[in-house]
């Protein structure tokens, strides 16, 4: 019997009809087996997010012939940082100057540069992750990470309040899009705008990212 559900390759073209070529497209595939990531793949998707870092660690090595690129979008505990650093093509999430530290010293020891967003916290709920506006000015004057030779700083990544006042979503949007504008000392490598999930991608794309991170939109509700 052919199932009345759209396929993951059909849900994917949706997306990818409203979204603007300059947004890069990470499917959330976390919990998701391997075949729904080959069925994305068999569509020319490439990037692809899981919050877990043993997950990642083993789909990248399980489907390394596919050349996909890995995002750990999710909250990273520092020691989990080794199992990420050799397969993340972005780590989405760094939330301490600690975290950083770590991915400096595990990149290091294996002679890669790891690309990284630094998560600001902009929701209303206390319970998500990442730097005040405040802790993230200190850090910036700060300077440290000037010392950093195996991070590369890309950009900025925050989650929107899970609610739905639309006004409030795009306020928060706003906030993290003129933190991303305003900050020009860290230089070239400054360039990605993480926001936006399948709640509210459409409200994050509106406001400037340049980055979306969807997951039940494309593999159905986890
Ligand atoms: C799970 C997750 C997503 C994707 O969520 P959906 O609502 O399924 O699109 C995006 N970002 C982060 C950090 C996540 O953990």
């Amino acid at each position: 019997m052919k199932s009345e559900l759209p396929s993951i390759p059909e849900r994917l073209a949706a997306v990818r009809s409203e979204l603007p070529n300059h947004v890069t497209l990470v499917a959330v595939s976390k919990t998701k087996p391997q075949t729904a990531i080959e069925s994305a793949a068999s569509t020319g998707q490439i990037e692809f997010g899981e919050n877990r870092a043993a997950e990642l660690a083993e789909k990248a090595s399980e489907l390394a012939s596919l050349n996909l690129r890995w995002h750990h979008i999710g909250h990273l505990q520092t020691k989990k940082v080794k199992q990420v650093v050799p397969h993340a093509h972005l780590i989405h999430a760094v939330d301490s100057e600690r975290l950083l530290s770590e991915i400096e010293k595990r990149s290091a020891s294996i002679g890669k540069v790891s690309d990284v967003l630094l998560q600001i916290h902009i929701a209303q709920e206390s319970s998500k992750f990442g730097w005040s506006f405040s802790e993230f000015d200190t850090f910036l004057q700060a300077q440290s990470w000037n010392e950093l030779k195996h991070v590369r700083i890309r950009g900025l990544m925050g989650m929107a309040t899970f609610t739905d006042d639309h006004q409030q979503i795009r306020s928060e949007f706003q906030s993290l899009k003129k933190a991303f504008d305003t900050t020009s000392s860290i230089g070239s490598s400054w360039d990605t705008l993480s926001m936006g999930m399948s709640g509210d991608w459409k409200i994050a794309v509106d406001e400037g990212s340049t980055m979306v991170r969807i997951g039940s939109s494309i593999f159905g509700s986890r």
